[in-house]
């Protein structure tokens, strides 16, 4: 008798990474042999720094592989010193956590805080997995779409957003996909309007995902934490290595925030994960302690490929300046409309015909933008920006 799997209900209720849904016809079309340009992956194109590939080998020559915790002494000691030098924060032991890459942390951030019908206020263009991992847990997701041209939120926008039912607000700047990065003041309207919602809404609280905080080319960077230190005991911060240190595929990120939302965190990685690997835990607390010196010539890199893609895109299609990330996440309406119906429309065809692998603004809740991720060489760029260049001017209309 032949058995068809058919998953639980509320698999339905997420949907597969839109990013890595792209990346992944980027790499068939690659195995076919085809000289595809993927811009599509949020992924720095670097060296993870050698200081930190030695401390994982060191630990791996030791020969321990032991059950260990999210965050050992050690390692909480190394978040707990990342906060303080670079944010003024000061944390204890029970205050910080760690886990498989920041999604892991950002899930089950999500997954402690909300619940049934409770909703959850995220701006857009947003990282694709804050909607779907709302839905998972039953939360309804509340986009605020920005009026402004740099994609900024206004403190007015968080205001009409947030309702008696709002349980969290997810701030995430440096933006995936937009690279938005908040002046200090702009830090501080929003942690106004927050900090007065608490009083009729006192359940309120805030995701802070600052995974992008190293990479700002434009100002500088201020978490809302540090802003509004106040707001702290309703905040959890989330962070990692993956952008900084180009640790992606390692998988490590970490979280500070009140010690009953961090516990609540930890007792769910008690019964999922356990804990990241002890190896990577070990390339983490050197990452933390070590220098970021080559920090200033990857920032220098991504500032020049920035303004290359930037002045590329000019007269070909409407793009804000990005803060910071390693995204410009341009205007495609004019192309829209004709032969291609939808922002995915396009960058299938564009993907399909001119080999280059951009994802549509649709996936991050912007419907007729679309992203480009300029964190690869510049032989890529320059090749890939004038396929697209060369695919918009045959586009008919
Ligand atoms: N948050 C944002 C905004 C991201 O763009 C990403 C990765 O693309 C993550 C969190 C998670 O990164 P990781 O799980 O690699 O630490």
């Amino acid at each position: 008798m032949t058995f068809t799997f058919t998953p639980a209900p509320q698999i339905d209720l997420i949907q597969p990474s839109a990013t890595l849904a792209i990346a992944a016809l980027s790499n068939k079309l690659k195995a076919e042999g085809k000289n595809v340009i993927s811009f599509a992956v949020g992924e720095p194109d670097k060296a993870t720094p050698g200081h930190v590939g030695k401390a994982m080998s060191d630990f791996a020559l030791l020969g321990q592989n032991k059950y260990a915790s999210p965050a050992p002494p050690a390692l909480a000691d190394a978040i707990i010193g990342k906060f303080k030098r670079d944010d003024g924060l000061n944390f204890e032991r029970t205050q910080v956590t760690a886990g498989v890459g920041g999604k892991e942390l950002v899930f089950w951030g999500i997954g402690t805080s909300v619940g049934k019908d409770d909703e959850v206020v995220i701006p857009a263009p947003y990282w694709v997995s804050y909607p779907e991992i709302v839905n998972f847990f039953g939360g309804v997701p509340k986009i605020i779409s920005p009026a402004r041209h740099d994609l900024k939120i206004t403190a007015d926008e968080l205001r009409a957003a947030i309702t008696p039912q709002t349980r969290l607000f997810i701030f995430n700047q440096p933006s995936n996909p937009a690279g938005v990065v908040y002046t200090k003041g702009e830090v501080a309207a929003l942690a106004d309007v927050l900090r007065e919602a608490t009083k009729t809404n006192p359940r309120l609280v805030i995701i802070s995902d600052d995974i992008y905080e190293k990479l700002v080319y434009t100002g500088s960077f201020h978490s809302l934490a540090a802003v509004a230190p106040d707001l702290l005991p309703r905040m959890l911060l989330i962070n990692g290595l993956s952008k900084s240190h180009a640790f992606t595929g390692a998988r490590f990120g970490y979280a500070a925030g009140a010690a009953p939302w961090i516990g609540a965190i930890n007792k769910m990685l008690s019964q999922s994960s356990t804990h990241g690997p002890t190896i990577v835990q070990a390339g983490a607390i050197a990452a933390l302690n070590g220098p970021e010196d080559f920090l200033v010539e990857w920032r220098a890199d991504y500032v020049r490929r920035r303004d290359f893609v930037f002045a590329e895109l000019q007269g070909v299609m409407p793009c804000a300046t990005p803060g910071g990330a390693f995204y410009v996440f341009p205007d495609i309406r004019h192309y829209l409309g004709g032969e291609y119906k939808t922002d995915k429309d396009f960058v299938l065809a564009l993907l399909e015909r001119e080999l280059v692998g951009c994802v549509h603004g649709s996936a991050f809740g912007m419907a007729g933008f679309m992203r480009i991720s300029y964190a690869t060489s510049d032989d890529n760029l320059r090749e890939g920006l004038a396929r697209i260049k060369k695919f918009c001017a045959g586009i008919s209309r």
